[in-house]
């Protein structure tokens, strides 16, 4: 069996470290072309060690000579390059097979479209991408040819559970809602008052999932599951009335779909990105993922709750910019990065997120998609109103 050939942006995080970790047991079948990384530079070396790809990719050249003299002097063969174009090189590479797109936030729009565009089996993680750009990034998936599988377990659950023929139209496969599950987080018990006070850390310590820092923040404010709210509608063509958000705090339903007959189809498994991983690599196939099966009977319990808009209001902002389509979800998007950054950093307490959310989104007109530039610019205007709400704070 011919190998695929995988490059995985975003290597040295949660997810890239998650996949290298499927990768490496079925070394025969994958082969890693490129793995890339930022800030992690030991990490990515001891990737590129073990893996040997062909190519390491890092953002500028001082990290690039670094890395690459380490990687020699150890006989490795890995050429290192920097820069935003080439992650978009290793993503569009002719070799290249499959790309994981697992780099978080807006810095992964321009490689996953490039993967997209080079008709490659796309392995989408990086749920920004299809928020900033869903109509872009959709159109060429089609022109090319090319596969997108998510990996966000919610969305991979839906996709589990969907009939084949589901890019017909919801209706016309007889699927009535998709169900949306949210763990709620760690501060799902939490009251308004008790919002204000809690530290990055408290929103880093996801009680399910072991995250980057980004995501966990955004499980905390539950704008993940807004953001997943986007990304299920243009992934599965629906409209974000057809996408019900159930709270469901032990994470082993990771969603659900609901059909015309009243058949609800769920899949389940223990919280670990893993099964997800190994599900996208390999479909239509099924490979060992390392994870452990599931034992309901220790899972004893599974709880179904509506979400509280009141205490949680990036959900509302979320499902706003969804209905409103064109460049709100970029908006969106990349005013909540600045504000994620910003408590993150300790500039702000945790309950301004959505505030800064909310004031970007009535400064800047929202506007039909044109194309890629034009979502770049709603992007670097919304951080600029962002960035203009935390200057006038401090
Ligand atoms: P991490 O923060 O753990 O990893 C992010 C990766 O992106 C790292 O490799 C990081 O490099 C790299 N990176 C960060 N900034 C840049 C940049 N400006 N340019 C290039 N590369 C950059 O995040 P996660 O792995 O948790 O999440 C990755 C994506 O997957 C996100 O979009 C997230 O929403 C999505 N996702 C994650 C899940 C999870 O369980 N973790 C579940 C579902 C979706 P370095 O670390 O070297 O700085
Ligand atoms: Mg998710």
């Amino acid at each position: 069996m011919k190998p695929t050939w995988i490059s995985v942006l975003g290597a040295t995080g949660s997810i890239g470290v998650s996949t290298l970790d499927v990768i490496a047991r079925h070394s025969e079948r994958y082969k890693v072309f490129a793995l890339t990384g930022h800030s992690r530079m030991r990490e990515l070396a001891e990737q590129c060690l073990a893996h040997q790809p062909r190519y390491a990719v890092v953002a500028d050249q001082a990290q690039a000579q670094a890395l690459q003299a380490r990687l020699s002097a150890a006989g490795s063969l890995t050429d290192v390059l920097h820069g935003a174009e080439s992650l978009a090189w290793v993503a569009a590479h002719e070799q290249v097979d499959a790309v994981m797109a697992a780099i978080v936030g807006a810095a992964g729009l321009q490689p996953t479209m490039a993967a997209a565009h080079a008709g490659k089996k796309v392995l989408l993680a990086n749920k920004e991408a299809l928020v900033m750009a869903g109509a872009l990034l959709m159109d060429a998936v089609k022109t090319s040819g090319a596969r997108l599988l998510p990996i966000d377990s919610e969305h991979n659950a839906i996709f589990q559970c969907m009939p084949g023929r589901y890019p017909d139209g919801l209706q016309q496969v007889g699927v009535r809602r998709i169900l949306l599950t949210a763990s709620g987080g760690p501060f799902r018990e939490f009251s308004r008052k008790e919002l204000e006070g809690v530290s990055p850390e408290q929103a880093c310590a996801h009680p399910n999932w072991s995250m980057g820092q980004k995501i966990s923040v955004d499980s905390a404010s539950m704008m993940n599951k807004g953001l997943e709210l986007i990304e299920a509608c243009w992934l599965f063509d629906a409209r974000p009335s057809q996408v019900e958000i159930v709270v469901h705090p032990q994470s082993v339903v990771h969603s659900l779909v609901d059909y015309a007959d009243g058949s609800v189809l769920a899949q389940m498994g223990n919280p670990d990105m893993r099964t997800p991983i190994a599900h996208a690599l390999a479909w239509p196939e099924r490979i060992d993922s390392g994870v452990s099966p599931l034992d309901l009977l220790s899972v004893a319990r599974l709880d179904f709750e509506a979400p509280d808009p009141e205490r949680f209001p990036c959900l509302r902002l979320a499902r706003q910019a969804a209905e409103e389509g064109g460049t709100a979800c970029a908006i969106l998007n990349a005013a909540n990065e600045v504000a994620v950054e910003a408590f993150l950093a300790r500039r702000i307490g945790f309950t301004s997120i959505p505030v800064i959310i909310e004031h970007t989104l009535s400064r800047q007109a929202c506007e039909p998609v044109r194309d890629l530039e034009h979502v770049l610019q709603a992007d670097r205007l919304a951080r600029q109103h962002a960035a203009n709400w935390l200057a006038l704070k401090d």
